[in-house]
């Protein structure tokens, strides 16, 4: 890669656009600069299998006043539907599927000058952790490729962390883009649920799903967020709300900000290097203008065991349309329910098939009231400790996003292990609030990131906070 195009990927996506828009950069040197990259990381000794496919026709359209991402590329991970290049979901069930429309939040992207250069591997049906559950093969840490980059997003994070893009898209059902951003050392934003319309994101648990976006930087990821939210008659659980500028977040004060840390996401348990670094991240808003109090969100520990209960019944319903008639390769079987059998035991790799059995399960007749009915009454208690904490006066709150760095591949084997890597992140998809990760230093050369909850529909004090923090810690946000 030459230095003139690599200096393309290392400017701001609001700077590059603007740019292009001025034509001191033309409309496709960023992308065919990203393009070199990709090729670069393939061609590398770590070949980082986070890049399944490639549009080489996509440019720019448009690049005038109106475009706020004019020539800046953009990888989506692989369940955004889109016309061009397949939207497999890191599944043999949809190998080579083209969907026959675009998701919106890929319209918006496109209507705003961004070239929708790649889709990225993940987790088979966004169901994961590590990235270690793609029919496609494992994605590994660009920092440590001994190491996972997390999941279920993790090719889109990936494709941010390499510096292929500055921008990427996402999901999250309970932690997918900020668990991921924390590993990879970016930065990863779940927006309030119906901030942004899932029209076209191939459903997982549609009352936990959100589109959600990475960036390189607290600004990219602003940018990309301003782009894609806002109300669609095609999603009836998008919100009709005016989407504030976020980009206007980043200079203003702290002053009179009060910053809540919940005693529930510092248990005894926790790395005490997780806490310092915590710490040093409360310092840092504090030395801006910001107050810190301490918070109770009682019912945080209920987060993972609801979260595994409605999450896999709303995937066994939505999934239940991979049968081979529907979608999915047909494969021959004893009949229609034999056939039904061969092409969905072939076609769902172990992961999505335990969490069908578990969803089934907990929707049967005789067990609905006992798992489902409950999860729902407490997941509701879930949401009233965020409610009654906004409430008394806090505007945000800093948690660290993940409890640990990331781990190597293969070190965890044991699928509720790999569950408890969602105990900070599932809370914000069960209650729908805002919440993003922000890289706020390293253990052992690894990235571990700060998450920055909300309240619903208050990104922009989210985004003012973690403006505060990226522009504090500076450089030690990434040793
Ligand atoms: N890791 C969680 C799961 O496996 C969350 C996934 C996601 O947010 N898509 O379900």
């Amino acid at each position: 890669m030459s230095a003139a195009s690599s200096s393309l990927l290392d400017i701001r996506a609001a700077d590059l656009a603007a740019n292009v828009r001025a034509g001191t950069t033309g409309a496709s040197d960023a992308a065919n600069a990203a393009r070199e990259r990709i090729a670069a990381v393939k061609a590398g000794p770590e070949f980082l299998n986070a890049i399944l496919h490639q549009d080489p026709a996509a440019e720019s359209a448009p690049t005038d006043a109106s475009a706020a991402l004019a020539g800046v590329p953009v990888a989506l991970k692989g369940n955004f539907s889109t016309v061009v290049m397949p939207t497999d979901c890191g599944s043999r069930m949809l190998e080579g599927y083209i969907a026959p429309y675009e998701a919106t939040a890929v319209r918006k992207l496109r209507a705003a000058g961004a070239v929708i250069i790649a889709k990225t591997n993940m987790d088979e049906f966004a169901m994961g952790s590590s990235n270690e559950h793609s029919a496609f093969g494992p994605v590994r840490n660009p920092l440590d490729p001994e190491r996972v980059p997390g999941g279920s997003s993790g090719g889109s994070a990936v494709a941010v962390a390499a510096g292929v893009v500055r921008i990427a898209l996402g999901s999250e059902t309970g932690g997918s883009v900020r668990q991921p951003a924390s590993f990879c050392g970016i930065v990863g934003v779940k927006p309030t649920y119906g901030r942004v319309s899932r029209y076209g994101l191939v459903a997982f648990a549609s009352s936990l799903d959100h589109v959600a976006v990475f960036g390189k930087e607290v600004d990219d990821a602003a940018l990309g967020l301003q782009v894609i939210a806002g109300h669609d008659e095609r999603d009836s659980t998008s919100a009709d709300r005016p989407v504030p500028d976020y980009r206007a977040e980043s200079a203003k004060p702290l002053k009179g900000l009060v910053v809540g840390r919940p005693r529930e996401y510092f248990p005894s348990s926790l790395d005490p290097r997780v806490v310092e670094l915590c710490d040093r991240a409360f310092d840092t808003l504090r030395a801006q203008g910001a107050q810190v109090r301490d918070v109770s969100l009682p019912n945080t520990d209920l987060a993972i065991p609801v979260y595994y209960i409605i999450a896999p019944a709303e995937a066994s319903s939505n999934l239940a349309r991979f049968d081979g008639v529907r979608y999915g390769p047909r494969k021959t079987g004893d009949g229609l329910v034999g056939m039904y059998e061969a092409t969905r035991s072939q076609g769902f790799g172990p992961e999505v098939t335990r969490r069908i059995l578990l969803g089934t399960y907990v929707l049967s007749a005789g067990y609905y009231d006992a798992y489902y009915k409950r999860a729902q009454e407490v997941r509701a208690l879930i949401t009233h400790d965020f409610t009654a904490a906004f409430a008394s006066g806090v505007h945000v709150m800093l948690t660290p996003t993940t409890p640990t760095p990331a781990f190597r591949l293969g070190a965890v084997s044991d699928p509720y292990e790999m569950y408890m890597n969602d105990i900070f992140t599932a809370t914000a998809n069960l209650a729908g609030v805002p919440a993003m990760s922000v890289p706020m230093g390293r253990i052992g050369g690894l990235p571990m990131g700060a998450q920055l909850i909300a309240g619903s529909f208050d990104e922009a004090t989210m985004f003012r906070a973690a403006y505060a923090l990226e522009r504090g810690l500076g450089a030690e946000a990434h040793r």
